[in-house]
């Protein structure tokens, strides 16, 4: 054996049971971004960053987007909540969720539903594979108002305008196998999708409940486990729509936190399941430990 340095090593998935689901996180890959604001708390001074950051022991100069699709398999349906950047994450450490299934278990032929969070690149990119279903079998379900938005087009952000390219080119062939969901609708018994609208024009999220136990699986509604929380109210250059995003991420914050739920986040560091606790006039995000596995 040598003893040289080993380089990095950092796990890409985890797995837990609530009462009966298996619950799976994957990590789809990271990517390093130069500064927290932009995109993150538009409205505070390069000095306040500091000091948040400092506090948390992050650095100040930028911060890592990690994406982290879940996958829950309850009553005999294996659900993929997004779907990772896909080919086009490949050169750029994203784009791993599909061998990273095959190691946790599943084949691509496995997943029974594709539940997406909304039309952003890291969360529809690993939909198709040469133009090809990545997923052969899945049915897909998609909030109605966020298709229709995407499809319409005089909704989305100029800044967008690739990310509408890119929706026609991936998501619109696949329609005929789509259903659309409303707030309030069961994807399988157990899972509700519920309106979250703001960081895409429709964004949706889906809450679990298995048993007595409880996930929500948010998406986006968080892109940032200090920033987005210490600053609920704070515009942020992601969100698509920023007004209505802050006043979502404020009522899912109040709504996690005063019900203690178990929360999976695709942005929120790997194994991106953990709780909300109020901090000050904002939250903090506790990762989950070993309750998960008692
Ligand atoms: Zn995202």
């Amino acid at each position: 054996m040598t003893t040289g340095p080993k380089g990095a090593y950092r796990p890409s998935i985890q797995r837990f049971t609530l009462a009966t689901a298996e619950v799976t996180t994957i990590l789809d890959g990271a990517h390093l971004r130069d500064a927290i604001r932009p995109p993150f708390a538009l409205d505070r001074s390069d000095a306040q960053i500091a000091v948040t950051a400092a506090a948390n022991n992050l650095p100040a100069h930028g911060f890592e987007n990690t994406y982290t699709p879940t996958v829950i398999s309850i009553a005999g349906q294996v659900v993929l909540f997004d779907t990772g950047f896909g080919q086009g994450g490949k050169a750029g450490n994203a784009g791993h969720l599909k061998g990273r299934l095959l190691q946790a278990g599943y084949g691509a032929g496995d997943i029974d539903v594709v539940a997406f969070t909304h039309m952003h690149p890291d969360h529809i990119g690993g939909v198709l594979e040469n133009g090809v279903p990545t997923f052969p079998n899945a049915r897909y379900v998609i909030g109605r108002r966020e298709f229709d938005a995407w499809y319409d087009g005089s909704q989305i952000p100029a800044q967008r305008a690739q990310n509408r390219d890119l929706f026609l080119k991936l998501i619109v062939p696949l329609a005929d196998r789509m259903t659309f969901l409303e707030d309030g609708d069961t994807v399988v018994p157990g899972l509700t999708a519920l309106a979250a609208f703001g960081h895409s024009v429709g964004h949706m999220m889906y809450r679990l409940d298995d048993g007595g136990k409880s996930l929500l699986v948010w998406g986006d509604v968080t892109n940032h486990y200090v920033f987005s929380l210490q600053y609920p109210d704070s515009p942020v250059a992601f969100d698509d729509d920023p007004d209505a995003a802050i006043v979502t991420r404020k009522r899912v914050l109040a709504m996690a936190a005063a019900d203690g739920l178990l929360v999976s986040g695709h942005h929120m560091p790997f194994p991106a399941i953990g709780y909300v606790e109020q901090h000050g006039a904002g939250y903090r995000w506790i990762p989950a430990a070993y309750q998960l596995w008692i």
